[in-house]
């Protein structure tokens, strides 16, 4: 891992860097672990949620984005939950993050249920680009898995997030041997056939209910070896720091697809990601084993530069990830659960 520089070349401000010289410029941040679903590779039986009063605020969340922005020069910020639609009033955060200074980019993750409502709103408080979860196209298997009869629902909010003028929708879909790996080229045929922007995501253990096994895990590889019996598909430039590697349809139809393969071909040298939890938790890496609370200093209202200290310490801290875990043969732990951390 080349050490990079302290500086970006245009840009005076210090950065967030690890050991590794990798810079952080994305935030990943779960506004609340509540989710309307229970997804069996996600939830445990009964999810044990934040209590109330330990759940960030707005205005603490936008504190410590703007830090972030203004001090180290993190551009890019994504929402996600649980279900952050589930959270009240989700467009004033977003607002007061889209209009955070230096912040660039904001978008979400969600599983789609109220974007039929809420769509126009986001869109109109700033949200730049959103992320909807969508693990099978068959509306029996998505309710068993999810336990919630909202397939429509979800499919309305896609439709939603299109004609609120969202371009570029990325559909998410975890794929599970044995649960909808069948639906791969239906899934790829949804992008070529649809424009949506297709991501397929490897298992990963980080399930409420500890199930997850390797030999549930379809590879990138697998995956886009059925594609191509298919279709003929061109690959196309990783972006740096991206989890995704995309692909497009040589016939040039509308959609792309993107394989996310964090387990068989993980991407953890540029990796360019800090998550923050609801209720105030620094997590630098979604393999590590440690969180860091900065709720206090975000409660106590504490001097900029000091967040900005802690920040530094943190992510200096940032271990080498699961790429290094998965080549020493370690066991893969995690933190939290999925719906807690928010991908
Ligand atoms: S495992 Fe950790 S270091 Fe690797 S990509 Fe994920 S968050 Fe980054």
């Amino acid at each position: 891992m080349a050490l990079l520089s302290g500086l970006e070349e245009g840009q005076n401000l210090p950065r967030l860097m690890d050991l590794y010289g990798r810079v952080v410029r994305k935030l990943r941040i779960s506004v609340t672990d509540r989710c309307n679903f229970r997804c069996s590779f996600c939830m445990p039986e009964t999810p044990a949620w934040i209590p109330n009063d330990s759940i960030l605020s707005f205005d603490e969340i936008t504190r410590f984005v703007r830090v972030c922005s203004t001090k180290f020069g993190v551009d890019r910020v994504r929402l996600s939950g649980g279900e952050p639609l589930v959270r009240k009033d989700i467009e004033k955060l977003v607002a007061q993050i889209a209009f955070t200074p230096g912040i660039k980019h904001t978008c979400m993750t969600t599983n789609g249920t109220y974007l039929a409502e809420k769509a126009r709103s986001l869109k109109n408080a700033g949200l730049q680009s959103v992320t909807i979860s969508l693990h099978s196209l068959r509306p029996e298997r998505f309710e068993k898995v999810t336990r919630v009869n909202g397939h429509a629902k979800v499919l309305e909010g896609i439709r939603a997030a299109k004609s609120a003028g969202f371009v570029n929708v990325k559909l998410n879909s975890v794929i599970v041997r044995g649960y909808n790996d069948d639906e791969i080229l239906d899934f790829a045929t949804l992008a070529h056939d649809e424009g949506f922007n297709m991501r397929f995501i490897e298992y990963m253990p980080f399930d409420g209910r500890k199930s997850w096994q390797m030999e549930k895990v379809v590879s990138g590889d697998e995956i886009l070896a059925r594609i191509a019996k298919k279709y003929r598909i061109v690959p196309l430039e990783r972006e740096r720091g991206s989890t995704a590697v995309n692909y497009r349809f040589e016939d040039g139809a509308g959609g792309e697809f993107g394989i996310i393969a964090s387990i068989t071909r993980p991407f953890c040298s540029d990796c360019d990601r800090l998550r923050l939890t609801a209720d105030g938790k620094l997590v630098p890496c979604l393999f590590g084993d440690k969180e860091y609370d900065i709720s206090p200093l975000l409660k106590d209202d504490r001097a900029d530069d000091e967040i900005a200290q802690f920040l530094k310490e943190i992510v200096r801290l940032k271990p080498p990830g699961v790429e290094s875990l998965i080549k020493a043969s370690a066991e893969l732990k995690h933190v939290r659960a999925m719906y807690q951390i928010g991908g």
